[in-house]
C-alpha cells in the first residue's frame, strides 16, 4: 500500500532522496563511510557544503547581497536570535501576530528588545480568520524591523502577498519556503526550521541581509550569532552534518523537478483541489478567509465532530496518515509540502468525498 504522509514536520522527504541516502549510508563518494563520519572541515565535505548553499541560492535567487546560513536548532531559535542579533536592547521592533507561531516569537522577543509592538492580529470575521489588510496595520516609526509569520503551519492562515514595509522585514518561512517563487530582495531575513521543505529537523536556514549582519547586542550566544557563523561559513562550531547533506539533497532533487516554480504550480494545484473539495462538501469545513488560506497546511473539521476517530482510522487504513489537527485547534489538518505529489492529494480527496457520502 502507499502511505501518504500529511505530517506538518518532520515531515515527508522525496522518496528519491530517502533512497539515495540509503544507498550512501555506509559508502559515500566511494570513500567507505558515511558523510556523518567526515570532518565536518575535510575539502569533500566542505565541498558537499559549499553546493548545497549554491543549490539553494539558485533555486531561490538568492542576490548576492545576501548571506545564507545553515544553523543550528530550528525555526524557535530564531524566535530569540532574531531580536538579538537584529535589534539593540532598547530598540522598538513590530509584530504581526497571525497564529500560533508568530505569537510566540512575539512573546519570545519582549525578553530581549525594549518595546516589542503588536502591529496587527489574525481576527474572526464572516468569511473566516483574516489577516488584516497592510493599510490597516499599526506601524511604529523607525522600527528596527517587522517580524510576521507568511504560512501559519497550526492554524492554516498564509499572508499572499509581501508587506510593503519600510523596517528591514523579517519572515518565519519554516513552512512555506522553497514552495513557491518569492522575491528574496524584499525581505531583511527569511528564517526556516528544516523539518518541512528542506530535510531533517533541528536544523535551519537563515537568509539575511549582509548589512543587517552587524551585531547589535554584546550578549549574543554565540552559536546563534548571526555575525559569527557568516563569518565562520556556519562552521563556528560543528554543524548538523547529516542535516546539512539531506538538505543538500533535497535542493538537488528540487532544481531536478524544475525548482520553485514547479513546486508552485502543483502546491497551488493540490491546494486547489483540497479546498474545492471542502468547499463543495458540507460534510467539511475550513474557517480561514479565502484570501488568507495556506497551500500548505490545510485544516478542516468534519460536520460530525464524534466521527473524527473514524476519519482518522478509515483514512489510516487507505494509507494516508498523519491527519490529525494540532492539539491547539483539533479537527484534521492536510500538510502538503513540496514532496507531496498530487496523487496523495487526489487520494485525500477521493477517501474524503466516500467518507462523507456513508456518514451523511
Ligand atoms: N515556526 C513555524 C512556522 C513552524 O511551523 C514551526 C514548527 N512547526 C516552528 C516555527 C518551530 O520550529 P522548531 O520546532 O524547529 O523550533
Amino acid at each position: 500500500m502507499t502511505i501518504h504522509n500529511f505530517s506538518a514536520g518532520p515531515a515527508m522527504l522525496p522518496a528519491a532522496v530517502l533512497k539515495k541516502a540509503q544507498a550512501e549510508l555506509l559508502d559515500w563518494q566511494g570513500r567507505g563511510v558515511s558523510v556523518m563520519e567526515v570532518s565536518h572541515r575535510s575539502p569533500e565535505y566542505v565541498a558537499m557544503a559549499e553546493e548545497a548553499e549554491q543549490n539553494l541560492r539558485d533555486l531561490m535567487a538568492i542576490p548576492d547581497n545576501y548571506a545564507v546560513l545553515f544553523m543550528h536548532g530550528g525555526g524557535r531559535n530564531h524566535f530569540s536570535a532574531v531580536p538579538q542579533n537584529i535589534a539593540s536592547a532598547d530598540a522598538t521592533v513590530d509584530y504581526v501576530t497571525t497564529g500560533s507561531w508568530s505569537q510566540i516569537a512575539f512573546d519570545e522577543a519582549k525578553k530581549y528588545v525594549g518595546k516589542v509592538n503588536l502591529a496587527a492580529s489574525a481576527e474572526d470575521t464572516a468569511q473566516g480568520k483574516a489577516i488584516p489588510q497592510f493599510e490597516n496595520w499599526q506601524l511604529s516609526e523607525g522600527a528596527a524591523y517587522l517580524h510576521y509569520c507568511p504560512n501559519e503551519t497550526v492554524d492554516g492562515i498564509a499572508l499572499h502577498e509581501i508587506p510593503d514595509s519600510k523596517a528591514p522585514l523579517v519572515a518565519d518561512m519554516s513552512s512555506v519556503i522553497l514552495a513557491e517563487p518569492l522575491d528574496v530582495s524584499k525581505f531583511g531575513v527569511i528564517y526556516a526550521g528544516a523539518q518541512k521543505n528542506i530535510g531533517p529537523s533541528g536544523f535551519s536556514v537563515v537568509i539575511i541581509r549582509k548589512d543587517l549582519l552587524e551585531t547589535r547586542q554584546n550578549r549574543v550566544c554565540t552559536v546563534m550569532n548571526y555575525q559569527v557563523q557568516d563569518a565562520e561559513r556556519s562552521m563556528y562550531n560543528t554543524p548538523n552534518t547529516w542535516a546539512w547533506y539531506l538538505s543538500g539533497e533535497v535542493f538537488k532533487w528540487l532544481k531536478a523537478e524544475g525548482g520553485v516554480a514547479a513546486m508552485g504550480e502543483r502546491n497551488h494545484a493540490k491546494a486547489r483541489l483540497l479546498y474545492e473539495c471542502i468547499d463543495n462538501n458540507p460534510f467539511y469545513q475550513n474557517q480561514v478567509h479565502p484570501r488568507n488560506r495556506s497551500i500548505m497546511n490545510v485544516p478542516f473539521q468534519l460536520a460530525k465532530p464524534e466521527l473524527d476517530a473514524t476519519f482518522l482510522k478509515e483514512a489510516a487504513e487507505e494509507g494516508l496518515v498523519a491527519l490529525k489537527g494540532h492539539r491547539f485547534v483539533g479537527g484534521m489538518r492536510a500538510s502538503m509540502y513540496n514532496a507531496m505529489p498530487y496523487e496523495g492529494t487526489q487520494a485525500l480527496v477521493d477517501f474524503m468525498t466516500r467518507f462523507a457520502q456513508r456518514n451523511r
